[in-house]
């Protein structure tokens, strides 16, 4: 099921999302989203007699973390070697601040502190439940759904302080959408789903979630085990490679099979 979170104009709602993707992770066009009552995650699904079409409602970011928003760094080793970097021997772990989630078509701004604005398309796991310790074996009975993420990065600002709150904190610098589904198995990214960035409808990252070094239910038991993990609480599982640059005006869209596609504009404030 796709949840969504969505406005008409008026104060936003949660929805149900239907209709079938198409292999861009683009919808038919006359797919439409059932209003809920309140948000399915704390209050379940409350289906109203409220419909409309996708095409007339203005998605959201699915999900606000009501805590934080942890980054996996280098969890791919192809992107780890175009970093210049070791592979990791367990998950590196960052935060991004919640303040830098920002949904479907919203911009991103290209701050004035950083001249290397680069993209990072990534699988984002929703965490469901308050939990911690969470052994690898029941992180699925944690993990709400997933969404496509995109890890904004000023990638000379990382370099420069040697750990990533600035680089990676910037407001906007986390678009999250365009819904959250919530029926995949997580050994379905163990297999292999296709994850790609296009910027400007150009491909620039074409990878894999079978290539990640560490899976979705060790990320999860890991993270879990340095810091409880709230409802509503997001896990960035890393980028594969071909990560780069982003200027003003262009739009970076990160396409994950099976979820969807989630595109965002550049811009200055
Ligand atoms: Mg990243």
């Amino acid at each position: 099921m796709r949840i969504a979170r969505f406005t008409t104009g008026e104060e936003p709602q949660f929805g149900v999302v239907t209709g079938e993707l198409d292999q861009h992770g683009q919808l038919e066009e006359d797919a439409v989203i059932v209003a809920l009552a309140g948000d399915p995650m704390y209050v379940g699904l409350k289906l109203l007699e409220q419909e409309h079409r996708l095409a007339d409602v203005r998605l959201l970011a699915p999900v606000l973390p009501r805590s934080k928003v942890v980054g996996i760094g280098r969890n791919y080793a192809a992107h780890a070697a175009e970093l210049g970097h070791d592979l990791p021997e367990e998950p590196l772990m960052f935060l991004k601040p919640n303040t830098s989630v920002v949904g479907p078509g919203d911009p991103v701004f290209y701050p004035p502190q950083t001249s290397e604005l680069h993209y990072e398309g990534e699988l984002a796991i929703v965490i469901g439940r308050i939990c911690r310790d969470v052994p690898v074996e029941q992180a699925t009975d944690v993990i709400y759904g997933y969404t496509v993420a995109n890890d904004v990065t000023a990638r000379d600002l990382q370099r420069k302080d040697g750990q990533f709150t600035r680089a990676k904190g910037f407001d906007s610098f986390c678009p999250l959408g365009p819904w959250i589904e919530t029926d995949l198995d997580p050994q379905t990214f163990t297999d292999g789903v296709a994850l790609q960035t296009y910027v400007n409808g150009d491909v620039v990252q074409d990878g894999t979630t079978a290539d990640m070094i560490f899976d979705v239910p060790t990320l999860v038991a890991h993270v879990s085990s340095v810091m409880t993990l709230l409802p509503g609480d997001v896990i960035l599982t890393g980028t594969p490679e071909g990560v780069g640059p982003l200027q003003v005006g262009d739009e970076v869209e990160v396409s994950i099979a099976g979820i969807g596609s989630l595109t965002n504009r550049i811009t200055t404030r």
